[in-house]
């Protein structure tokens, strides 16, 4: 990248939030701390960011929320979430899940992926560093409310149960982000835009529902 200037005002704060840092629980006595050839593969890919800052200027949560960490500060995070000789990584994972501009924040617009120059792929760590928090029993998102009723809708309607997406990712008892729900619902019901209360089914959902069959088995 040599004819490319990008701002990078806020880059290495964001960089500093995820402790950017190997923190293992033990160091060998002699000799450097090693790690199996295939874990540092898996590596590569994070570590092959050379912080020019692309992702972070073209990010479009970033334009709209300066809290939100960011591409390659969420890419230098799973790297160390996926190092085997890091301690911390639970500890990271429900950080980066439970954090106001955390994992959660990311709108998967690709834009980063696009603008990436070496293949970092910022927006599919994201998504990684998301299931992983999931798998380690970090369920207490909106975030993830919205993906497992997004999962369930479109399993057993064979299309997305909009009006269900909404109070599901919100949650059922949260009051305060329901209502602020409303106004959005009484501007779609003007427009005629409002999602049926009861949803539609697919007139066929047999191929959604060996789809589901097929990845469930393959898990
Ligand atoms: S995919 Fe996510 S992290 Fe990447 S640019 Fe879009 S919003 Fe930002
Ligand atoms: S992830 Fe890619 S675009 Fe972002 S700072 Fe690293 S090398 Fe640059």
């Amino acid at each position: 990248v040599r004819d490319l200037v990008v701002s990078l005002d806020t880059f290495f704060s964001q960089i500093n939030r995820v402790e950017p840092y190997l923190q293992p629980s033990f160091v060998p006595e002699s000799g450097e701390y090693t790690a199996s050839n295939e874990s540092m593969e898996n590596l590569l890919t994070g570590m092959n960011c050379i912080m020019c800052g692309c992702c972070v200027s073209d990010c479009t949560v970033l334009e709209v929320d300066a809290n939100f960490i960011g591409p390659a500060a969420l890419a230098k995070a799973w790297r160390f979430t996926e190092d085997p000789r890091d301690s911390k990584r639970d500890e990271r994972l429900k950080n980066l899940n439970d954090e106001d501009g955390g994992m959660w924040d990311c709108t998967r617009c690709m834009k980063c992926v696009e603008v990436c120059p070496k293949g970092v792929a910022p927006m599919d760590r994201i998504m990684e560093l998301r299931e992983a928090a999931i798998e380690a029993g970090n369920t207490n998102t909106s975030g993830y409310h919205h993906t497992e009723s997004f999962y369930n809708s479109v399993k057993k309607h064979g299309r997305l149960d909009e009006t269900r997406l909404a109070i599901d990712s919100a949650g059922w008892t949260n009051i305060p982000r329901l209502l602020d729900l409303a106004p959005i619902g009484i501007a779609a019901m003007r427009k005629g835009k409002l999602p049926p209360v009861f949803p539609h089914k697919a007139e066929d959902n047999k191929k959604v529902k060996d789809l589901y069959e097929r990845v469930e088995d393959a898990d």
